[in-house]
């Protein structure tokens, strides 16, 4: 292998591109079809248990928690968890700035305000900078398990339960993965995950809560279903108004189906991103992402940092130009909406009018302030860092050159 890189006119380290495989197969065409030719595709029907019921009952089981409600969306899953617990006008909910834009939305949608907090080595919480940002108006915490890879959640939930607060994991990105050998989300005090079309498993649009807490399942799924129509169960507690979230029967056949998938698509992809790691260590200049619990890694994307934001961009235009790709996280190349730095609405408190604004709202008594310049450790890592989105079908030759690439370009950027 020529030792010249690619970005000046030597031999790129990857030949050929390697197809992504159908996410589909027979088994989701024969599911669909079954549920069309059934010609019942709404959930709440008397003729015994459906598509959704029964994608929860699996869904909880493999979570390894009592109770799923399936929902429209990841958001909609965090909407109903904060919904749930009761979380409205007047409480904060710390997330870290390292996160799908809807992790706030949903905070906001509820009329509570996001208090943004730091994220450390492992691109998640830093359960440090948590403990600093609580206030006697902090309600929850939500940690978010960003790209697979698990929060500290020893540390989060140490902090939740000395300061009596709730717990939502967004685990919209990170279904199946774990921590301490307990599945992400069946941790806190709920777990929200998407099935949207990006995530490990998909159901077009589509997401999931899980939880232990009867009243907030109760309240939940009252809430996803305009209050209670179509709902039977929880007579002693208090109507609330609603919206609907529900699942459609062809969503919850095609996610039955998925979610069988789940675990050979992400063991996988960590036989994949243990073969990088292996190599890691004969990479100069580079130093990986802090992996809080290895184990339970969802193993998507393999993150190295460079000494500086600038290195980091030529390093991922190197990287790329040898056939792997891969991106600089925040070079500024486009408004990514996982960095709180392009949440411009948030950042300048703007609610849904002048009348209906969290920020404003009379029952709120903090005064949180945003700006960008009040984070420098996320911006710090994220600019430091280039990600190598990781593909559990690569051959042995497509991992091989791949590392091989980014061993050629950390080299020649050492020197
Ligand atoms: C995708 C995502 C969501 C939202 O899920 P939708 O199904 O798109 O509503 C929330 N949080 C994170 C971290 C996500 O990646």
């Amino acid at each position: 292998m020529s030792s010249r890189l690619a970005i000046e006119g030597g031999e790129p380290a990857v030949t050929g591109v390697v197809d992504r495989p159908a996410r589909f197969d027979d088994s989701e065409a024969a599911a669909l079809r079954d549920v069309l030719r059934s010609e019942r595709l709404f959930r709440y029907l008397e003729d015994g248990e459906g598509q959704v019921r029964a994608f929860e009952r699996r869904f909880a089981d493999l979570m390894g928690s009592p109770h799923c409600l399936a929902v429209s969306s990841g958001t909609a899953a965090l909407i109903c968890a904060l919904v749930g617990l009761g979380v409205g006008p007047g409480d904060e909910v710390i997330l870290p700035g390292y996160t799908y834009i809807s992790s706030a939305a949903a905070i906001l949608n509820v009329r509570a305000v996001p208090v943004i907090a730091e994220v450390d080595a492992s691109l998640t919480l830093d359960p440090d900078d948590v403990e600093r940002r609580i206030t006697p108006f902090t309600r929850a915490i939500m940690p978010v398990h960003m790209r697979g890879v698990p929060c500290r959640m020893d540390r989060l939930m140490a902090i939740a339960r000395k300061h009596e607060l709730s717990v939502i994991e967004d685990t919209a990105q990170a279904c199946g993965g774990s921590f301490g050998g307990r599945r992400l989300g069946a941790i806190g005090d709920a777990g929200c995950f998407s099935l949207q079309h990006y995530k490990i498993i998909t159901t077009g649009e589509g997401g999931a809560l899980v939880t232990a807490n009867e009243k907030l399942l109760a309240r939940a799924t009252m809430y996803h279903d305009a209050g209670r129509p179509f709902w039977v169960g929880g007579a002693d507690l208090e109507a609330i108004p609603g919206v609907n979230y529900r699942m459609s029967e062809l969503a919850g056949a095609l996610g039955r189906v998925q979610i069988e998938k789940l675990d050979s698509i992400l063991d996988r992809q960590r036989r994949v991103k243990r073969q990088f790691l292996e190599a890691a260590a004969s990479w100069p200049g580079v130093s990986l992402q802090d992996v809080p619990d290895a184990a339970g890694d969802c193993a998507l994307v393999l993150i190295l940092f460079l000494p500086t934001s600038e290195r980091a961009s030529q390093f991922a235009a190197a990287l790329k130009a040898e056939g792997c790709a891969c991106g600089a996280m925040y070079s500024g190349e486009f408004p990514d909406r996982h960095i709180f730095t392009y949440w411009d609405h948030i950042l300048e408190k703007k609610g849904y009018s002048s009348r209906d604004n969290p920020w404003t709202h009379p029952y709120y008594q903090g005064d949180v302030e945003y700006s960008a310049d009040m984070y420098p450790r996320t911006l710090d890592f994220l600019g430091r860092a280039v990600a190598i989105p990781l593909q559990g079908h690569w051959s042995a030759e497509d991992v091989t050159q791949r590392i091989e690439a980014i061993g050629k370009v950390s080299t020649a950027f050492a020197e």
